[in-house]
């Protein structure tokens, strides 16, 4: 049974009940109140008739009010002749009820008409005085008040069964648009789709502004999971595309070193350096994939307080070892601790040195800053090299993209988006300025170390210095 059904049918009954309860007190309160009137216009006309008329009774034929005398044995004495032949009845117990003084009113029925009949005795004399009315004229107010209550209350209850048919569908109607909506949503999969709904934010606003939030929210996370999918499966096509390469040019070179008559010596250490190389830059690759498969893992880097200048001097000096020829300055850094994962911040500063000198002339500088503030420290890494272009910036974190792969070489596009990750996974963030044929800028954010945390790392550099 539905809800509009049930509430209808709840409050049709209600109604119902209250004007069978309301309808039933005015029949019986209205019933009493004539009957009363009725006790006491029968006083009223035996006070008049003693008062005037006691000895013309028979002459009161065609009149409303029946009257007849008894002596106290039974016997009719006098009646009116409206009367007839009949006598208005007085049975023995109530001829000595009345006889003790009694005043009694009874009703009986005489010639198919219903009467009230009030009997007493006349003081000082051995008469009992009977008067009777109709009750004809009461009977039928009431019969009439009776079924106009009764034809009133079922029409007002049926009314107001229809009348809150209606409020209770139009009321319930957006709650039947919000379960359409979201059948449509389970059959098409289509989160866009929202309730529309003109009215106040009374319950009802409430549920569908709440339902359409929902909807939002959900659009988002479907959204970002499609997204995630799509690049997942890209990603894995990459890293296969990736792989085939230097696959396929090491079975070609084992191809050559198999054949007869055997190559010459020149050609074999030639393409042994080769086999060496994409062996190398394979296993750069798979690296590389593992790096990213551990991070999206979830695997959770440590968090701990590092000291920034160390950790870069270090860099410096050994990236200095190997590009003699290179200019790289590391020059007035903060010393200041932040909190992360120290190998992984390595390779992150590693990625960017090792981008910043390769997509910078040999005349070119590489410098790395430091600066803090907003409770963060920021490391730069700056080169005066090619640049890279406005509609290239927004992909260089992207995984296996490459900006223009005649001047790249041997990267496979990996390099900035495990930087990327890294960073996220130690709640930083990476951001990249750049100017064509001026240079560019990576900035490394990560959120800086409480004093009390540093004070623990000192204290814990020297007891291991002691031990
Ligand atoms: P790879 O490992 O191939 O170097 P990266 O993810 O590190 O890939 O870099 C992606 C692309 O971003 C590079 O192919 C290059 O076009 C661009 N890029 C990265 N760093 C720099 C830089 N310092 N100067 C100019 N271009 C850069």
């Amino acid at each position: 049974m539905s809800i509009r059904f049930r509430l209808t049918l709840l409050y049709s009954a209600i109604l119902g009940l209250t004007l069978i309860g309301f309808s039933t007190a005015l029949y019986f309160t209205l019933g009493q109140v004539t009957l009363t009137e009725l006790k006491a216009t029968l006083k009223n006309e035996t006070q008049r008739i003693l008062a005037t008329e006691t000895l013309v009774l028979d002459t009161r034929s065609g009149l409303p009010t029946y009257v007849q005398t008894v002596d106290f044995t039974g016997t009719l004495i006098k009646r009116t002749s409206n009367l007839g032949n009949n006598r208005l009845p007085l049975s023995d117990s109530q001829r000595v009820r009345v006889l003790t003084g009694e005043h009694i009113f009874e009703p009986t029925v005489i010639d198919g008409e219903r009467l009230l009949v009030y009997s007493l005795k006349l003081r000082g004399e051995p008469t009992i005085f009977q008067v009777a009315r109709s009750l004809e004229g009461r009977e039928r107010s009431l019969e009439a008040l009776r079924r106009l209550l009764i034809i009133g209350s079922s029409a007002a209850t049926v009314v107001a069964f229809g009348i809150g048919w209606l409020l209770a569908g139009a009321a319930l109607r957006p709650i039947n648009r919000i379960t359409h909506t979201a059948h449509a949503i389970g059959v098409e999969r289509d989160f866009g789709r929202r309730v529309d709904h003109v009215g106040p934010q009374d319950e009802i606003g409430r549920l569908v502004t709440t339902f359409n939030t929902m909807l939002t929210a959900l659009q988002g996370a479907y959204k970002q999971e499609a997204q995630a999918l799509q690049a997942q499966r890209r990603f894995v096509a990459d890293a296969s595309h990736e792989l085939r390469t230097p696959l396929t040019t090491i079975r070609g070179n084992i191809a050559l070193l198999q054949r007869e008559p055997p190559i010459s010596p020149a050609d074999r250490t030639e393409v042994l350096s080769d086999m060496a190389d994409e062996s190398e830059r394979m296993s750069r690759l798979v690296h590389d994939l593992l790096v990213l498969a551990r991070a999206d893992a979830g695997r959770t880097l440590r968090a701990d307080p590092i000291r920034l200048k160390p950790l870069i001097e270090d860099i410096c000096r050994k990236a200095t070892v190997v590009h003699v020829e290179r200019t790289i300055s590391c020059e007035s850094l903060n010393d200041v601790a932040v909190i992360g994962d120290h190998d992984a911040l390595t390779q992150v500063l590693l990625i960017l040195l090792d981008n910043a000198l390769k997509f910078t002339p040999a005349a070119g500088t590489v410098t790395i800053t430091t600066a803090v503030g907003d409770g963060q420290a920021a490391v730069s890494v700056r080169d005066t090299g090619i640049g890279i272009a406005p509609h290239v910036v927004p992909h260089i974190f992207e995984r296996f993209y490459r900006g223009d792969s005649a001047r790249t070489g041997t990267g496979a596009g990996l390099g900035l988006a495990i930087a990327h990750t890294l960073v996220v996974a130690q709640r930083g963030s990476i951001s990249v300025e750049s100017e064509v044929g001026a240079g560019s800028v990576f900035t490394v954010k990560l959120p800086l170390a409480s004093v009390d945390a540093v004070a623990a790392m000192h204290q814990r550099a020297d007891t291991s210095v002691l031990a």
